[in-house]
């Protein structure tokens, strides 16, 4: 199923006239007259006087509980007929308390039994998530569970993201790790590369970090749990048990509650460091269609569907979900709940979320707040092909102002700075390409309306989408397409390794300084690489694991990274938390050179210490020339350098900015 990803990251539609959606299907129109169950005791509850199976099958003509004693390859011991129940509901229970045994479902839908199946709600499994397990939950919590806190988020554009994998993260050997590739990999303090400099948990806190994205950490399809050994690699995009860790990431994928207490001890130990979790996650598609656990237990109900009555497929993997049918919508709300409550996740990232309705989005947002206002929801605000549902509904960016309380990644900002995502050898603003300097300060001012930016110039985007910047994620680099490093080596040929670490500083400065929640990619801070693998969803080790030994030959460039990140955190000027702020304090300078950006953030913006910032990007591949109010000014990066107390002082007039760099400049009064 996997290789529906290539075409999952290449699609950005855009709402508007351009996407006409299909007519509901008389199938989905059926399915929305289901009767709907709103119980929190779905699939199976335990506790000291028994234990209780309720499945959710309005159409089923009969079901099935099989108990078992172990999570593989056995006979069952005993299976319970399940007798019809309220809201389109089955029951049966056994008067003990079954822990330690593992169950499926089966039902039977048009005259035979389908395969078995976990259910949706499976909170602990055994072995490639084959069967639930039924364990005692209060036992997984590691010590001092009951006081561990996320970090505080005041205000969105206050966030750092860091995106990772556990297995880039930890695989290489020059880490340092031990439990390489497991949740364990981020509970290990003290660990180094082989010059002695930090990795692991403590690298990010060196780094400056405020929260962690991991990518998908549920139980998925595609690694065989069972032959660990083989060193499969995979992103992850293919959702098997939404609500149970993966077991590859565990020490024991056989022992359901391994997984769950040390995906806990890797959350706390983060927490411990000041550092918040985010957890990536795909309900918008499953990596099977008939034989998922959402068609063997309510066959066809948690899709969409084309008049033909075939999966609709807006994710380009074959399916797509429908969060407007309220099972599904109510399953992706308790669902994240879920991993807020048990889990103490402070943020996720919806794959391809324009699949989901907006009404669907404001419920998460809403709900998860309700347990933690800190709790930071943000996606893709695309889709990878058409939808039944209408583009309105959908939770597009250009719709982010019908949502409260979320984000979307702004592709503006990515394809403008860098270059486009899918044309590798194409330049951007940082690489010389002209064309996107007002896309870039569509960047700049976190797509709100603004005086001076004219949207109708907008490579992608042509109107002011977002009304907050707490509604933008800022980035040039992510786990989709060509990294950063592969996509300059890509598009710069004939340059020096020193030239694309300029224009790697430049992009991530025009990022970092920019109004929004800036985002980047594992590893950019030492120039990892991988290979020019574009879609390295399932490439080995080899390609996707960081080699931390870079830290020490890439040192400026880390130290550069690290200025930047503590440029931002130091300063609220370039977290303003109102479009009208943005308005008012921020002013682009006339310039009618290619390349090249000058503005100033004024007014002591958002309660800065400083007066004013004026900020000059130069992404031509030659020296300019600007014109700087004479002053007393520090000099906060030139040429390639940065220092956050500032470098030296500068008195303004003619000002030169090197080529490929970023000038910038602050000023107390
Ligand atoms: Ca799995």
């Amino acid at each position: 199923m996997n290789e529906c990803i290539t075409k999952l990251l290449a699609a950005t539609l855009v709402a508007g006239s351009s996407v006409c959606a299909a007519a509901q299907s008389p199938a989905d129109a059926r399915y929305q007259a289901w009767p709907t169950y709103d119980g929190d005791d779905l699939e199976m509850t335990v506790g000291a006087d028994g234990t209780r199976f309720r499945l959710w099958s309005p159409e089923a003509e009969a079901a099935r509980v099989y108990l078992y004693n172990t999570d593989r390859n056995t006979a069952p011991y005993d299976t319970l007929e399940m007798a019809r129940a309220e809201q389109g509901t089955w029951r049966a229970s056994v008067a003990e308390p079954l822990y330690g045994k593992f169950y499926t479902f089966s039902i039977k839908h048009d005259g035979r039994w389908l395969s078995e199946t976990p259910g949706v709600w499976a909170k602990a499994v055994g072995t490639n998530g084959e069967r639930a397990a039924i364990i005692d939950m209060s036992l997984t919590d590691p010590e001092g569970w009951g006081d561990d806190r996320g970090p505080q988020v005041d205000n969105l554009t206050d966030v750092v993201l860091y995106e990772m994998h556990h297995r880039d993260y930890s695989m290489h050997p020059s880490s340092g790790i031990v439990h390489k590739g497991k949740f364990l990999a981020l509970t290990e303090p003290g660990t180094h590369n082989s010059y002695g400099q930090t990795t692991g948990i403590d690298h990010l806190k060196e780094l400056g970090v405020t929260h962690v994205h991991i990518l998908p950490s549920y139980d998925y399809n595609s690694v065989d749990e069972a032959n660990l050994p083989a060193n499969q690699y995979n992103w992850g995009y293919d959702p098997q048990n939404y609500n149970a860790p993966e077991g590859s990431y565990s020490t024991d994928p056989a022992d359901p509650s391994v997984r769950i207490r040390e995906m806990k001890e890797m959350i706390k130990a983060l927490h411990d460091a000041g550092i918040g979790v985010v957890m990536d996650v795909v309900y918008n598609h499953t990596a099977q269609n008939d034989d998922s656990n959402f068609s063997l237990t309510a066959p066809g109900y948690y899709y969409r569907h084309r008049a033909d009555g075939s999966y609709s497929d807006a994710s380009g993997c074959g399916n797509e979900t429908a969060s407007d049918h309220k099972q599904m919508g109510d399953f992706i709300v308790n669902s994240v709940k879920y991993w807020a409550d048990e889990y103490h996740i402070d943020g996720f990232r919806f794959d391809l979320m324009a699949i989901h309705d907006t009404e669907t989005m404001n419920r998460v947002a809403a709900e998860l707040h309700k347990i933690n206002p800190s709790i930071f929801v943000y996606g893709e605000g695309w889709t990878a092909g058409d939808s039944p549902l209408a583009p309105e509904r959908r939770a597009l960016k250009e719709n982010v102002s019908k949502m409260d309380g979320i984000a979307v990644f702004s592709d503006d900002i990515r394809d403008a700075v860098k270059g486009h995502y899918s044309r590798a050898d194409e330049r951007g603003f940082a690489t010389g390409k002209p064309g996107s300097e007002e896309t870039v300060k569509i960047g700049i001012v976190a797509s709100t309306a603004h005086p001076q930016v004219d949207y109708s110039k907008g490579n992608n985007s042509k109107f002011a989408y977002a009304t907050s910047p707490e509604m933008i994620i800022n980035y040039v680099s992510c786990h989709d397409d060509l990294m950063l490093t592969d996509k300059l080596a890509h598009s710069m040929p004939g340059s020096t390794e020193a030239d694309r670490q300029r224009a790697a500083r430049l992009a991530q400065t025009i990022v970092f300084t920019s109004q929004g929640t800036p985002f980047m990619f594992a590893g950019e801070e030492i120039f990892r690489d991988k290979q020019g693998v574009h879609n390295s969803y399932k490439s080995p080790d080899s390609i996707n694991a960081i080699n931390w030994d870079l830290k020490h030959a890439n040192a400026d460039q880390y130290d550069y990274y690290r200025e930047l990140i503590k440029l931002r955190k130091s300063h609220p000027a370039f977290r303003m938390t109102t479009a009208d702020d943005i308005a008012r304090n921020i002013v682009f300078d006339k310039t009618e050179v290619p390349n090249l950006i000058s503005y100033s953030i004024k007014n002591n913006a958002n309660g800065d210490e400083w007066s004013e910032i004026k900020l000059v990007f130069n992404g031509a591949d030659e020296a300019r020339e600007v014109n700087v109010p004479k002053g007393n000014w520090i000099v906060i990066a030139r040429d390639g350098k940065i220092k956050a107390d500032g470098l030296d002082m500068a008195r303004g007039g003619r000002m030169t900015v090197e080529p490929t760099s970023a000038l910038i400049l602050a000023k107390k009064k």
